[in-house]
């Protein structure tokens, strides 16, 4: 069995918990061990090795972190935009 990634939420240890959806169908819940954490994932698949894989194979989270400062960065603008504009009003230049 392939070694399991970290949790993406605090980095804690995670084991795989195997839930009885029918007869025929086993899901794979991947549940974080950290008490405070309660990251709880679940995968579309009946396969135990196919939910490993798209575990280990998420998107990194630093990527998505990337992503929300490319955010953060357009709302900043927008705030100071918007808060000059609004100044410019006030003193009747606009
Ligand atoms: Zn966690």
């Amino acid at each position: 069995m392939a070694e399991l990634k970290s949790c993406p939420f605090c980095g804690g240890e995670v084991k795989i918990i195997p839930e009885q959806v029918d007869a025929r169908t086993v899901a794979y819940n991947f549940v974080c061990q950290n008490g405070d954490c309660c990251a709880n994932v679940y995968f579309d698949y009946s396969n135990k090795e196919e939910s490993i894989e798209a575990w280990n194979t998420r998107k990194p989270m630093e990527a998505k972190v990337a992503e929300l400062e490319v955010l953060h960065d357009l709302v900043n603008m927008n705030q100071k935009l918007a808060v000059s504009q609004a100044i410019s009003i006030v003193r009747g230049k606009e």
